[in-house]
């Protein structure tokens, strides 16, 4: 039974790099996945997604794909074994029920990869949309500089501060993320190597 997933993590969870060997395990059984990334994620209009391990492959837009009219996107979709879907959380969330029809009226896979919440911890309207319908929820983790886990996305400025307002959504920005823990999110403490970072580069 095909079902749709929603695998989560902060930034540095490796999600990419997972979305990626996710597709290259259906190509290496001789079966087509079709990659996806919401095209606000495409800084310059490239279909191309990478991970901070260095791998990177080819993928289209999720919008060229998931339809306004459910049948038109099933007629897109028809002849993939599967479809892996980056950056979730910025997909439109009136779309994503979509994904729960195409999944078990067509026994498609869709393997979604995304943030929950921004950095105000905050919920993005896709990812909640899709917490609450996936079949299967998984977190991938990572951790905060000071080893405990981490689930909170801190947007850095460009002293090191921890940002404590702004959009949702930053786009074209050169703004910085890394995650940590909630005691250290709250405290706006990144960690003494990030620190000596900023501090070189003033
Ligand atoms: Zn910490």
């Amino acid at each position: 039974m095909a079902r749709l997933y929603f695998r989560f993590g902060a930034m540095g969870s490796s999600k990419t790099a997972n979305a990626l060997m996710v597709a290259f395990n259906y190509e290496e059984k001789g079966l087509k996945p079709l990659v996806l990334k919401p095209r606000i994620e495409s800084r310059d209009g490239e279909k191309t997604i990478r991970s901070r391990i260095g791998l990177e492959r080819e993928c289209e837009f999720f919008e060229d794909y998931f339809k306004e009219d459910i049948e038109e996107t099933k007629k897109l979709l028809a002849g993939y074994d599967a479809v892996v879907v980056d950056e979730v959380q910025l997909c439109d969330p009136k779309l994503i029920p979509q994904m729960y029809a195409v999944v078990h009226d067509m026994e498609l896979p869709v393997i979604c990869y995304g943030l929950k919440t921004d950095f105000l911890l905050q919920p993005f309207p896709a990812s909640l949309e899709l917490a609450a319908i996936a079949d299967v929820v998984q977190e991938l983790k990572t951790v905060c500089w000071c080893g405990n886990g981490a689930n909170c996305n801190a947007r850095i400025d460009s002293e090191g501060n921890v940002v404590r307002e702004g959009e949702q959504v930053m786009l074209g920005g050169n703004d910085a993320y890394i995650s940590l823990c909630y005691a250290h999110y709250k405290s706006g403490d990144i960690g003494p190597k990030m620190r000596a970072r900023y501090e070189k580069s003033r």
